[in-house]
């Protein structure tokens, strides 16, 4: 019996994923770490079975292979210069990456006798085009199945270098697998493109490696002339970025279920070329982003209008392209995925396999050579279409059952019931073992509750920032300005003036004051009901709201309530509550997890309110604020003063999150 297993849909995620390392990075560094000789420690890395194939490779061809996969470090290490042992039995299982890459390898041996084995599926992916190239070099092959494929018994003579032509139309590897081996070549190599290449981010990413180990390959995109070099006895420590393949379906899931991912570390990637499948998602408006500090927070975009139909070319990142198909089903558009006619031919037709797929979830999958063109049912529809738990084929390919997961993921009846089960979830550990358990961890709250205590002047952006932070983090939003414009309301219509403060005292025992949430925004109420903005945000209320609050008793009035906004924000089930005001980070929250002062010159201020239509006294408003006695406007020592006279909102709100998260 095939294993299955259920995807149990949840809301919003709201924690970081545990990213892999890459998977490309960490074979192609221990490629490099065989070729450079001496000792390579390797931190980082992925430990999976394409990774394990790989070290399993290098530890036949006679290299001390060190796996440490609580630390995730790899070391490699060999003692002499050039491929130890003469002859090896190699299974590369259907490891794409080490198929060519070793076969490119060992290449280098002279006097080399391998045997390579491998899965089934190996048998029919394409490496003509690196054969071609080896042969010319004097490589002589036997083949045990067909012509030209996996398996074969491979004799090797060493690369002498010189001009080599290889057509590597149909993967990508046999380019990056050839240029990486001609480092060990007795000769300057150059080799030149026959055909055209797919994937090209993958070859940049080859060359920016070989640089990282010290290995020169100028070229200009269909010529590289590699430098040889003889393997030395050197040390080096080299980090492996996390996987963007990996992050890929992290960075689709709150477009989809909505809520916050945090990608660790995947900042700064720089190697990778899937990163960009971020920035696909951004351009068709699924997601925002903003980098904190080391990490990357994704979050669902805000709902701006959708194209009909959307058209995206995956040939540069096709690795990503399931990510996106699989959800395709639960996007508000159609969508047409262009450049993905390889993908045939790796671990399963993938065309074929995701259109089979998605034809139980959708209106219409229209498969092209090298495109697919699907058309979703809407939500409602694809509810009623849909009963108990439609099994999703994986056909061995560890993408498409993570990508299918993602999509599982979302709540469709509204009632948590799963609507996807997986078929054989093992293939995932081809690349990401854990990936159903880090599934399940995203859906749990592990953060600690965190108060948040904005303050700021008037018309320094201080709502606009704290309610688009509350958004994203899926923080209970409270705005104390209307707590004081509430009262100061209530105080005028029972005829309690300022100047009066007996009757201010009177009037206040009278005021009944509650809270109520308005989305994640927690609403003073009175008399149990919210006072409408039309009531509180006009120039009478403007002119007085600040004489109020500058009242020692009206302030005592509010700080208890305000206090126990924290303990309505943990009771409504919120991570964390974002509190703005003139007083939070000073009296009522000095003990906040986040304390910030935003401030704008004057100007900016005068302009920004002039904007928004609001003929307000923001300075004389200010001077009170600023001068009172009590809880007077001032920048809490130690909180974080942000001038946002020159940034945007957004550059504001990425200030901002990176300093809630980082405490
Ligand atoms: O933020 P907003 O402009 O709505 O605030 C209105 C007034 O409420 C402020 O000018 C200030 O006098 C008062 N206020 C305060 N302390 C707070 C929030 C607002 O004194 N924490």
């Amino acid at each position: 019996m095939k294993s299955e297993i259920s995807i149990k849909p949840f809301r919003e995620c709201r924690a970081a994923a545990a990213l892999p390392g890459s998977k490309s990075i960490t074979n192609r560094a221990m490629i490099l770490a065989a070729i450079a000789g001496g000792r390579t420690v390797l931190e980082g890395a992925l430990f999976s079975r394409d990774t394990l194939i790989m070290a399993d490779c290098l530890r036949k061809l006679g290299y001390m292979v060190h796996l440490d996969s609580d630390a995730k470090r790899i070391e490699i290490e060999s003692a002499g210069s050039g491929i130890p042992n003469s002859s090896a039995e190699m299974d590369v299982g259907n490891a794409g990456t080490v198929a060519r890459f070793v076969t490119a390898f060992v290449a280098l041996r002279k006097g080399g006798n391998y045997l390579f084995t491998c899965d089934g599926a190996m048998r029919a992916r394409p490496l003509k085009g690196l054969i071609d190239a080896l042969k010319s070099q004097g490589a002589t092959f036997e083949f045990l199945g067909e012509e030209n494929h996996f398996p074969f018994r491979m004799k090797t003579c060493g690369l002498h270098g010189g001009e080599i032509a290889i057509d590597a139309g149909e993967s990508s590897q046999m380019l990056s697998g050839l240029l990486m081996a001609a480092v060990g070549a007795d000769a300057p190599t150059t080799v030149k493109l026959s055909g055209g290449t797919v994937s090209k981010p993958f070859v940049k990413m080859t060359l920016s490696m070989m640089a990282q180990f010290g290995f020169e390959c100028p070229s200009d995109g269909e010529t590289f002339t590699v430098k040889p070099r003889k393997a030395g006895a050197g040390e080096r420590v080299y980090a492996i970025e996390p996987d963007a393949t990996a992050a890929s379906y992290f960075a689709t899931l709150p477009a989809v279920v909505g809520g916050v991912s945090e990608l660790p570390n995947f900042g700064g990637c720089a190697l990778q070329g899937d990163a960009a499948y971020v920035d696909v998602l951004k351009s068709l408006g699924l997601v925002k982003t903003a980098k904190v500090g080391d990490s990357l927070l994704v979050f669902g975009g805000d709902g701006a209008a959708f194209p009909e139909t959307a058209e995206v070319d995956f040939n540069d990142i096709s690795d990503t392209f399931l990510s996106l198909a699989a959800v395709a089903m639960l996007l508000p558009f159609k969508l047409k995925i262009t450049g993905i006619g390889h993908t045939r031919k790796q671990e399963t037709d993938r065309v074929a396999a995701v259109a089979r797929e998605l034809r139980k979830f959708c209106v219409s999958v229209e498969e092209g050579a090298g495109d697919i063109l699907i058309t979703p049912y809407t939500r409602a529809e694809l509810r009623e279409k849909l009963s108990g738990e439609t099994p999703v084929e994986t056909y061995d390919d560890h993408r498409i059952a993570m990508s299918f997961a993602i999509a599982g993921c979302v709540d469709i009846r509204g009632d948590g019931s799963p609507w996807i089960k997986i078929v054989n979830p093992e293939c995932t550990s081809k690349t990401w073992g854990e990936f159903f358990e880090v599934l399940y961890t995203v859906r749990e709250d592990s953060r600690k509750f965190r108060v948040v205590a904005i303050d700021g002047g008037a018309a320094v952006g201080k709502s606009s920032v704290s309610r688009e932070c509350s958004r994203i983090l899926r923080y209970m939003h409270v705005d104390t300005g209307a707590h004081y414009r509430t009262v100061a309301y209530g105080l005028l219509e029972r005829g309690a003036d300022s100047s009066d403060v007996a009757k201010v005292s009177e009037k206040l025992g009278c005021l009944e004051i509650g809270a109520e949430l308005e989305g994640n925004s927690a609403k003073i109420t009175l008399g149990g009901k919210i006072v409408p903005d039309s009531e509180i945000r006009n120039e009478r209320i403007n002119s007085k709201v600040a004489e109020y609050a500058s009242m020692p008793l009206v302030r005592e009035f509010l700080k208890n309530y305000q206090r126990s906004m924290a303990d309505f924000a943990r009771s409504h089930g919120f991570d964390g509550m974002i509190m703005e005001g003139r007083d939070i980070g000073s009296v009522i929250f000095p003990d906040a997890d986040t304390r910030i002062y935003l401030d704008a010159d004057e100007q900016t201020r005068a302009a920004r309110r002039a904007k928004e239509g609001i003929t307000d006294s923001i300075k004389k408003r200010d001077d009170l604020d600023k001068k009172r006695k009590t809880a007077p406007l001032v920048c809490p020592e130690g909180a974080l003063r942000i001038d946002t006279s020159h940034m945007t909102k957004d550059e504001v709100v990425e200030r901002t999150l990176s300093a809630i998260l980082e405490s």
